[in-house]
């Protein structure tokens, strides 16, 4: 019998049994063997049983916390959605600059021998050139690590990759200096 009673809501004993208090073996109750809480008398052995075995407030609070784990998740399904949307969207920023900065690149070496033919001057344009192209190495070496990071990215772990976030970032700073 003992064995289908629950824990001791007091100790968490499983160490609990049905027992009588009075001579005449008129009033039952259920006693924790260790730190002797009981459950309220009844006159029968099952209504004893039925006294230990409630717990209305235990009962609303198992429910209360499985519709919150139930919430929890909904809550983390939404998020992942919307960082899968977002890391969709970081590869095509990432693989955008890097087609941008082909073009870039192959502008600037035809801009670079145009230059070198008809003004062998310095009006400056050395160094522009060297600051835009060092820009678009940086572009791209950013692109090119979001994307090998969006590549190892587990979409199954909660929370957001922050160093995605901040390459994504990078891209969009870096890139808004040629603007
Ligand atoms: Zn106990």
């Amino acid at each position: 019998m003992s064995e289908e009673l629950k824990a001791c809501p007091f100790c968490g004993s499983i160490s609990v049994r049905e027992g009588c208090d009075t001579p005449d073996a008129k009033w039952h109750y259920v006693e924790c063997d260790d730190c002797h809480a009981t459950s309220k008398a009844d006159l029968g052995v099952s209504g004893a049983i039925e006294n230990w075995q409630s717990r209305p407030i235990e009962d609303s609070l198992r429910k209360e916390i499985e519709s919150l784990q139930s919430m929890t998740i909904v809550y983390h399904t939404k998020q992942v959605d919307a960082l899968r949307d977002e890391l969709e969207l970081s590869r095509k920023i990432a693989d955008e600059a890097i087609k941008q900065n082909e073009i870039l690149t192959k502008q600037l070496d035809e801009w670079e021998e145009k230059e070198a033919a008809c003004c062998p001057e310095d009006f400056g344009f050395e160094e522009v050139i060297k600051s835009l192209r060092k820009q678009i190495e940086e572009i791209k070496n950013v692109a090119l690590r979001v994307l090998n990071k969006l590549d190892e990215f587990d979409y199954t772990e909660s929370g957001v990759n922050w160093e995605i976030k901040s390459g994504i970032t990078e891209i969009k700073r870096i890139g808004g200096k040629n603007e």
